[in-house]
């Protein structure tokens, strides 16, 4: 079940924290959060993709490659005219097991009052808690339509396979700092965007990177290189933190909250539900490409299931012109996570499992 800590905290929660003063955002910024060992003195030199490389030695990492065309003046962003379904009282709430098992999909596990529930033994999160009616668990007509409809879709891919990694944070935006090794979250995941380069690119990809070495980047800008490209996906890379609990471990994936529902967590951030964006075009489309990433993934590592989120702070989400999600790859704030995440092998894992999500 779930423990008595905000989920949400780590770099996610930082990068909302950006997000909010970049959008001009009056969402009040969390208190009592540390973004990272208060403790621990700063680093004497930033990690550099050369630090990277020598503690590699038996797995060389892939080249470099050319960083996107500086972007454009950014472009109006698109009116967000989203077919709605809004939530309607007088629509029955579903039995859910029931429609499921209509539908040849497994039963899933959940209980009346709790949004968590197990899909084919995978953890999402409800807008709305499932209520018991007659001794049947069901569900809000939303949840049915944003979370259980998708799963009877076949994962489609866009044509060309196109798709944008984007390495979260780089430059002065360290991210989280790795509880084991004086190391730090945006050389993490750029680590890892370039692993996972040449495996999509050997399923047929055409890779973009957002950022390929050690560069401040905005959200918007973020967002921006993936419309100049014209990307077909948008994979966000990130890692966790809990700090100072030390315990919490897992892999979390997150996609943007369809209108209408409640995110997974709204403990500091006003979640407007009423709120629309451009990506809630792809709410299915989202899903089903988080929970295949999810999933590959939990078998890659063998990590904790911490479930597929629905959040609408992300800045770097919320405006995609496609599908798009964004994955914590563990907690740099775990003891047993941080070192493995600190090693090579690990992060290959890591690509190799949302590798074969895009097969
Ligand atoms: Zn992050």
């Amino acid at each position: 079940m779930r423990q008595g800590w905000d989920p949400i905290r780590g770099c996610v929660l930082a990068m909302a924290v950006v997000g909010a003063l970049a959008m001009g955002c009056s969402a009040p910024r969390p208190t009592g959060y540390t973004r990272f060992p208060e403790t621990l003195p700063p680093p004497t030199e930033s990690p550099t993709s050369a630090t990277i490389a020598s503690q590699a030695p038996t797995e060389p990492r892939p080249p470099v490659v050319a960083v996107p065309e500086p972007p454009p003046p950014r472009p109006a962003e698109p009116a967000a005219q989203v077919p709605q379904t809004p939530p309607d009282d007088r629509e029955p709430w579903t039995p859910i097991a029931a429609w499921c098992r209509s539908r040849g999909l497994p039963s899933p596990e959940l209980q009346a009052g709790s949004r968590a529930v197990k899909i084919g033994g995978i953890t999402h999160y409800l807008g709305f808690e499932p209520v018991d009616q007659g001794g049947a668990v069901c569900i809000h007509p939303l949840d049915r339509i944003k979370t259980f409809e998708p799963l009877l879709q076949a994962p489609t891919w866009p044509e060309p396979r196109t798709v944008i990694l984007d390495p979260g944070h780089g430059g002065s935006q360290a991210g989280t700092r790795c509880l084991t090794g004086n190391r730090f979250e945006k050389d993490f995941t750029l680590d890892w965007a370039l692993r996972l380069k040449p495996l999509l690119e050997a399923r047929g990809w055409t890779v973009h990177l957002t950022r390929t070495n050690d560069l401040d980047l905005s959200l918007t800008d973020r967002v921006l290189a993936a419309e100049t490209l014209q990307a077909g996906l948008f994979i966000s890379l990130h890692f966790n933190s809990a700090f100072p609990n030390t315990q919490a471990r897992g892999l979390e994936t997150y996609c943007l909250t369809p209108c209408g529902m409640a995110s997974t967590t709204t403990r500091v951030y006003a979640d407007d539900l009423s709120a629309t964006h451009p990506n809630n075009r792809h709410d299915a489309a989202n899903l089903v490409l988080a929970r295949r990433i999810h999933r590959h993934l939990l078998a890659a590592t063998g990590t904790a299931d911490r479930g597929i989120r629905r959040a609408r702070f992300m800045d770097v989400l919320r405006g995609q012109n496609r599908p798009a999600v964004l994955i914590e790859g563990g907690f740099l704030s775990n003891p047993d996570e941080s070192r493995a995440i600190n090693t090579p092998a690990y992060r290959q894992r890591l690509a190799e499992g949302v590798a074969r999500a895009l097969e």
